[in-house]
C-alpha cells in the first residue's frame, strides 16, 4: 500500500492582487515544509497519525498560520486554541478548547487521546495533562504577531462603528493534516486559534470531532477549515463520512457536495482537507482560495492557495 498526506493552512478572502510574490512564497514553503515534516514519517512507514502530527506542528510552529504560535486574538486581546486529532483505526480521538500555553495545541489533543479516558478537556486540567507530558510551553511573546493583533485592531474598529462586515471569510484561519499511511490506517489533526475578535469561551469547529476533525478506516479522515458555527451544525467532516457509508458516494463526490451544497448556501464558507482508506485525497473549498498542499508515494509535493 501507498501513503499519501494533505494540508491545509486555512481558508478565506485569498486574492492573488492582494499578494506580493515575497508574501506567495513564503507560504508556499511554510506548506512545503509541513508537507516534508509529515511525508517524512510516511517515507520511514511511520503512522499516519504520526505524521498528521509532525504537519500540524510544522504549521502550528509558523506564525504565518492562524494555529499555535499565529493564533488569532479574541474579543478581549487574549489567545484561546483548540486542537484536536482522531485515529481511523479506532475511531479514537482526542481534543482540547480554549487553551493557551502549549506550543503545540495539537500535541496536547494526542496527549488528551492517549493519556485519559475522555475525547475532549478544556481548562486547567488541559494544561495540568500538557504538563504531564512534558509539553513545550510559550508565553505571550512566544505567541505575539503583529498582523494578528492589527487584524483584531480593525475588526474592533468596524465593531464599534457598527459596520457588520464581519464577513467571516475575512477572519478565519486554521491548520490540518490528513494522512494515509502504508499500513493503510487513515488519521486527521486540525488546530486553530479560531476566529478573530470570537467571544472569549467561544469554541469552534475544530475540537468538536465529526464536525471540523473525523476519521475511520472504513470511510475517511477529515479536517476542516472555515466558518466553524456552521461546520458544527452541519456535522461537516462526519457527513462526509456519512455520505460515503449510508449513500454509496466516493470520497470527492461526499465532500463536494458538503462544501458546496450544505456548507456555501448556509453562510459555511471554507473547506477540507480529504484522505479515504485507498489513500484518494479530496481538498474542494468554496471561499476564494485555502491554503493547501498535498503529496502521494511516488510523486512530487503540490502546494496551492487558490
Ligand atoms: N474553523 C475555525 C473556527 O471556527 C476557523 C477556521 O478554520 O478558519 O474556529
Amino acid at each position: 500500500m501507498t501513503y499519501s498526506l494533505a494540508i491545509h493552512g486555512g481558508a478565506g478572502t485569498l486574492l492573488k492582487e492582494n499578494m506580493t510574490p515575497e508574501q506567495e512564497a513564503a507560504y508556499h514553503d511554510a506548506l512545503a515544509r509541513a508537507l516534508e515534516a509529515g511525508e517524512a514519517i510516511l517515507r520511514e512507514s511511520g503512522s499516519a497519525m504520526d505524521a498528521v502530527e509532525a504537519a500540524v506542528c510544522a504549521l502550528e510552529n509558523e506564525p504565518l498560520f492562524n494555529a499555535g504560535r499565529g493564533a488569532v486574538y479574541t474579543s478581549e486581546g487574549t489567545q484561546e486554541m483548540d486542537a484536536a486529532v482522531m485515529d481511523g483505526r479506532d475511531r479514537r480521538a482526542g481534543s482540547v478548547a480554549g487553551v493557551f500555553g502549549p506550543k503545540n495545541p495539537v500535541k496536547l489533543a494526542r496527549a488528551v487521546m492517549e493519556r485519559t479516558e475522555h475525547v475532549t478537556l478544556i481548562g486547567p486540567n488541559a494544561l495540568e495533562i500538557a504538563r504531564k507530558a512534558g509539553l513545550e510551553f510559550g508565553d505571550r511573546d512566544y505567541f505575539f504577531t503583529q498582523s494578528r493583533w492589527d487584524a483584531l485592531q480593525e475588526t474592533l474598529a468596524m465593531r464599534a462603528r457598527g459596520e457588520v462586515s464581519d464577513d467571516p471569510a475575512r477572519r478565519h484561519g486554521t491548520v490540518g493534516a490528513v494522512a494515509r499511511d502504508v499500513g493503510g490506517n487513515i488519521a486527521a489533526a486540525t488546530s486553530t486559534g479560531g476566529m478573530t475578535a470570537k467571544a472569549p469561551g467561544r469554541v469552534g469547529d475544530t475540537p468538536m470531532i465529526g464536525a471540523g476533525t473525523f476519521a475511520d478506516n472504513a470511510t475517511c479522515a477529515v479536517s476542516a477549515t472555515g466558518h466553524g458555527e456552521v461546520f458544527i451544525r452541519w456535522n461537516a467532516a462526519g457527513e462526509i463520512a456519512a455520505r460515503m457509508r449510508h449513500a454509496g458516494e466516493d470520497l470527492a463526490t461526499a465532500a463536494d457536495h458538503v462544501v458546496l451544497q450544505d456548507l456555501a448556501p448556509n453562510d459555511g464558507s471554507g473547506g477540507v482537507i480529504a484522505v479515504d482508506g485507498a489513500g484518494n485525497i479530496a481538498m474542494p473549498f468554496n471561499s476564494q482560495g485555502m491554503y493547501r498542499g498535498s503529496v502521494r508515494q511516488g510523486s512530487a509535493p503540490e502546494t496551492n492557495i487558490y
